[in-house]
């Protein structure tokens, strides 16, 4: 173990030391699994793993699995791949937040139990209204005090799938007036009638991250649960639930500086935002800061571990400059990638004193001399060769040190040629290809001083190479910080437009032909390669360019071939500051919003992110909700919907307004319409705009069922699922919610919830 330990293994090491776990170490990772994992994610696996590994405990894989919007078995699948490619093992401790479902429901009765939950009934802005401000406390709900049966019945019926979204709410009775306003009775839980990727619809209650996470930690016996800044004032919460429902020893929780990359985004959902965009070409685009975007780009697990050590642990966010990780990679590969040579833009050649069918075989070594590694390859030098069209200039640049009318250049592993004669393509004046004479290769012919030192440049006999497509990546954002942005714009305004450059027609080495997916070069003076592991095909190789060479080697510039040297740049890490307060340097008005949304119940920190993100947004959101007042129900439309649906187009350019979103949402939330029949009025107004009520009379969503073709739809749905009607019977009354789902997709959004609730209660009351 390293001697210098961060401040999270001081505290580990503290802990083992006293006993306080009786010596156990457990840590966990808990992605939601909601998008791909990117380079952030990378250093809190390693930190995690990295500790249990280090103090011989666990670190256990949790999928916090709780909003069921967002979440997919696929993201799971990637997550889990991610995390072992990155070279760790949860050694069977896979966990899912949804296996605690039924336990988080004891817990909350329990605390119900205790007066120390209760149901309220207020909406979103009653919530927000009586929650104070960070200056004045906040007021009681009318509902705090409700009984103890009172609470449990509502709760129960909650569950049981009695109430729309939105009617009732679970919160903790801490303190209306603590100073953290995250303690002003926090909420537990909230209704979603919405199918989850693994529970389906057997609940239509779903916990807040802010319950699910400690209880998530206790159950499993997790000792130190490490997080990221942004939760330091949600710790309180922690600490009084798991104080409150276990015993001691307690899993506590601490903060680390999440990871900023220059020049990256670093959020599942702006990433998910590249791909619906079609910004990228998925998830595992080269150039995204995915895993799998790195892995295909050819990064590797080593480097970037070791940049994650590089980096350290701290407490104070900053941003990391690109060059860390690409120091980090490179020193990786330096080590393990063969040399060998490709030409990029091919110019001919031709040696005018060679014989046309003369092969000259040359012994070339695939390794650097000083790296103690053995290897060779033979390649053919032959009358006909290719140069990179960049090596040669016609006029060239004071201190040019590669070839030019007259001028002479070294050939990597072979003797120097004489540039004697330049052809022009008569019409386009271009050169298509330079008449040369091939020297010795001593560096003082004929005792005749030493030769100025010359680059010595990669090429190809022309018989013997073979074609392959190469693709240049650069950096995905043209601006270091795409967080920090001017009034109006996103991180999208900001992105690189020449982020990727495809060169059909490069030429590389004959052994290359049948490279695999993943195998990794050095292109000597072009930087490191890797064969594309989805596009790569025998015969046809695709290489993606992993990362150039040190600067001072680049291609266009003269160097010595082939080893770059074992210098190391300075680290440099810039301290500015992060996400948390950049809605603050886009302004003062940002910034109040900014405050304002996160104090508003309903709200989540997220989405106080998405909705100040820009200006338009929150206008948006501002005047919809002046006429909605419910800012969970606005909210919910406008990031989980609009934004996702506007795919990077201007709000501007949306052919309705807040008015008409806001009567979306009143329409749906006092269920004049049902949710499924809401995102049908949805998509006809991305599509052309117009009144949601005239659109629900024109597909004849306002339409509600009578009852007959309801009785028929639940009995249609009910069908397949005896045996489970059975054992409600029996008693099993929590199938409720599961039937609930089935009856409620089986009218399809034409009937009103209160209605197939009432008559599914009738058909299961009957024997
Ligand atoms: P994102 O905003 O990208 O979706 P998240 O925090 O919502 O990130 P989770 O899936 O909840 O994503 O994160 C899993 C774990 O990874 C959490 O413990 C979180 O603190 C950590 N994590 C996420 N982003 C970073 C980052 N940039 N640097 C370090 N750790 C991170
Ligand atoms: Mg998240």
């Amino acid at each position: 173990m390293a001697e210098n330990l961060d401040f999270i293994r001081e505290i580990v090491k503290r802990d083992t030391a006293s006993g306080r776990y009786g010596g156990r170490v457990v840590t966990r990772f808990p992605p939601e699994p909601n998008g791909f994992l990117h380079i952030g994610h990378a250093k809190s696996i390693c930190l995690n793993f990295g500790i249990a590994r280090e103090f011989d405990g666990a670190c256990h894989l949790r999928f916090d699995d709780t909003n069921p919007e967002t979440e997919d078995m696929a993201f799971v699948e990637s997550i889990m791949r991610d995390v072992r490619w990155l070279g760790f093992d949860w050694n069977g401790k896979l966990f899912f937040a949804s296996d605690y479902y039924e336990q988080f429901f004891g817990f909350a009765v329990r605390l119900i139990e205790a007066g120390k939950a209760y149901v309220d009934s207020l909406t979103e802005s009653g919530i927000r209204e009586y929650r104070g401000t960070v200056t004045e406390p906040g007021r009681e709900s009318p509902h705090r005090n409700r009984t103890v049966s009172e609470n449990l019945d509502l709760f129960t019926r909650m569950r049981a799938g009695e109430f729309p979204d939105g009617a009732h709410v679970l919160r903790a009775r801490i303190d209306m007036a603590a100073a953290n306003m995250k303690l002003r009775d926090p909420l537990l839980y909230r209704i979603r009638h919405t199918s989850h990727y693994r529970t389906g619809d057997a609940w239509c209650i779903y916990p807040m991250y802010d319950f699910a996470h400690p209880l998530s930690d206790a159950i499993e016996g997790v000792t130190h649960s490490i997080c990221t800044l942004e939760f330091e004032n949600n710790r309180a919460i922690y600490d009084w639930l798991v104080e409150t429902l276990f015993d001691a020893p307690r899993p506590r929780q601490y903060e680390f500086a999440r990871l900023n990359l220059d020049y990256a985004v670093m959020s599942k959902r702006k990433l998910l935002q590249l791909v619906e965009d079609d910004f990228v070409s998925g998830w595992d685009d080269p150039r995204m800061p995915t895993i799998a975007g790195l892995r295909r780009r050819g990064y590797t697990p080593e480097g970037i571990r070791d940049f994650a050590a590089r980096i350290g642990v701290d407490k104070a966010n900053s941003r990391v400059s690109m060059e860390l990780l690409e120091d980090a990679i490179r020193d990786d590969l330096n080590g393990r990638c063969p040399r060998v040579l490709a030409v990029l833009r091919p110019l001919k050649v031709t040696i005018t004193n060679l014989p046309v069918d003369g092969i000259d075989w040359l012994d070339a070594p695939l390794w650097p001399r000083d790296s103690g590694r053995d290897g060779s390859r033979k390649l053919a030098l032959a009358r006909e060769i290719f140069i990179e069209r960049t090596d040669f200039s016609e006029q060239p640049p004071e201190g040019w040190l590669r070839l030019s009318p007259g001028g002479e250049v070294r050939l990597a592993n072979s003797g120097y040629i004489r540039c004697d004669e330049v052809v022009k393509d008569p019409l386009s004046g271009e050169v298509v290809e330079l008449r040369c004479a091939l020297d010795s290769g001593e560096d003082n012919p004929g005792g005749a001083g030493k030769r100025k030192k010359r680059a010595a440049i990669q090429w190809l006999s022309s018989a013997h190479a073979v074609r392959a497509e190469v693709r240049l990546y650069d950096r995905l954002c043209a601006v270091a910080n795409p967080e920090d942005v001017e009034e109006g714009k996103t991180f999208k305004d900001h992105l690189n437009p020449d982020s990727v450059t495809v060169i059909p027609g490069a030429l590389v080495e004959p052994g290359l032909a049948g490279v695999q997916g993943g195998d990794r070069f050095q292109f000597v003076r072009n930087g490191y390669f890797v064969a594309d592991e989805v596009d790569s095909k025998p015969g046809a190789p695709v290489f993606n360019r992993i990362i150039e060479l040190r600067d001072g080697y680049k291609a266009n510039k003269a160097a010595p071939s082939p080893a770059p040297p074992a210098v190391r740049k300075p680290a440099s890490v810039r301290t500015i500051p992060d996400e948390r307060t950049r809605s603050r340097l886009a302004g003062p008005a940002q910034a109040a919003r900014h405050d304002r949304f996160i104090a508003t119940p309903g709200l989540t920190a997220e989405q106080a992110d998405v909705l100040t993100s820009d200006p338009a947004v929150a206008d948006f959101f501002e005047a919809a909700l002046a006429i909605h007042p419910d800012a969970r129900s606005i909210a919910n439309w406008v990031v989980n919907d609009l934004l996702r649906e506007l795919k990077g187009r201007a709000l501007s350019r949306l052919p309705f307004g807040p008015p008409e979103l806001a009567e979306l949402a009143a329409m749906t939330d006092r269920q004049a319409i049902t949710n499924p029949a809401a995102r049908t009025i949805f998509a006809a107004m991305m599509a052309g705009g117009g009144k949601p009520a005239e659109i629900a009379a024109r597909l004849g969503l306002d339409r509600v069922m009578s009852d007959s073709e309801i009785e028929a739809a639940v009995d249609t749905a009910l069908a397949p699922l005896g045996e489970k009607v059975a054992e409600y019977r029996a008693g099993k009354t929590n199938l409720l919610g599961m039937f609930t789902g089935y009856a409620m997709r089986a009218v399809a959004g034409k009937a009103d919830p209160a209605a197939v609730q009432r008559i599914l209660g009738e058909k299961l009351g009957q024997a």
